[in-house]
């Protein structure tokens, strides 16, 4: 293990680097939200520059860094009255679609442990972790609205979850401070707290999970963390599959098919090809030199990748 130390002169200016790199690239909706954003980050940060003097940054060439991570289910267990779980499993539809067009990636840093079963601690990661150093913003990933802040020291230390108007839920974990409280609305890409080393965990990461109905779902099925993107508009969730989704690969079905373009139907539009084609509408307007509001014509073909 290579560890490369790096101080920190100014968590503020590394901040607001990651805040101008990531509104950028996802898409705050409008000028006033992201000087919002911009003001509320700043404000929130001028205790935390006093503190941080030096941080780590680890490098790990091709390896995951497996750390034992919170062993509760913070939807089945240790839950009081205000906190239990909403979610009746036997409700929980087998198929649903569900709009990821409007995300925000949660924090710059790559991943540096993946979801699934972990065979040493003989158990699942139910989300993905990020890298971060403390201090650095957290952004909401879709729109909707702050369920529970809450603190848990053997295994999330101070975790948010969402709920999003796309009916997923979001987790996030190990954090150092709230920017948001329970019941507040909070925009897509919106800072809602500073990521830290709170909880068991051994170095700041950001815990990050994508629930539907209680079921955590691969972030990386839906996220193209790599390229700060989703993989598709729509994302579908399958009750018997989800948890296979591990090894995600977008498009791959269609790929099989060797189908690269699309013939337009009646009825279509660029959300529905997307979904149809496994892409987004972003890619499909990239693709075919088109805008989101250009008039479709039924039995035109197009480029779907
Ligand atoms: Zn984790």
């Amino acid at each position: 293990m290579n560890f490369i130390k790096i101080i920190t002169i100014g968590i503020t200016a590394v901040s607001a680097l990651c805040l101008t790199q990531t509104a950028e690239a996802q898409n705050l909706q409008s000028v006033s939200d992201y000087n919002k954003a911009h003001a509320r980050l700043l404000a929130s940060q001028t205790k935390v520059q006093d503190q941080i003097k030096l941080s780590e940054t680890e490098i790990f060439a091709n390896q995951w860094i497996e750390e034992e991570e919170p062993e509760m289910d913070i939807y089945t267990e240790g839950w009081d009255s205000k906190q239990v779980n909403p979610y009746d499993q036997n409700k929980v539809p087998e198929t649903k679609q569900i709009d990821v067009s409007k995300f925000c990636i949660p924090c710059p840093g790559r991943v540096t442990s993946p979801y699934g079963y972990r065979p040493r601690f003989r158990r699942m990661h139910k989300g993905i972790d990020m890298k971060l150093q403390t201090g650095d913003t957290v952004y909401a990933a879709f729109s909707g609205r702050v369920r529970l802040t809450n603190y848990e020291r053997r295994g999330y230390g101070y975790y948010i979850i969402l709920r999003h108007e796309n009916e997923l839920e979001t987790v996030y974990g190990h954090l150092s401070k709230f920017l948001v409280s329970d019941g507040e609305d909070v925009k897509v890409g919106q800072p809602i707290a500073l990521g830290g080393n709170t909880g068991r965990s051994f170095g700041s990461h950001l815990h990050f999970e994508t629930r539907y109905m209680g079921f955590a779902i691969n972030p990386a099925a839906i996220f193209d963390f790599e390229n700060k993107t989703t993989h598709t508009d729509v994302y579908t969730f399958d009750k018997k599959t989800f948890t296979k989704s591990r090894n995600y690969a977008p498009g791959s079905r269609y790929k099989a098919s060797g189908k690269a373009t699309y013939r337009i139907r009646k009825g279509d539009n660029l959300g529905k090809i997307a979904a149809k084609n496994g892409t987004t509408v972003a890619k499909l307007c990239r693709l075919n030199g088109i805008s989101k509001s250009t008039t479709l014509r039924v039995g035109k073909v197009i480029r779907v990748r």
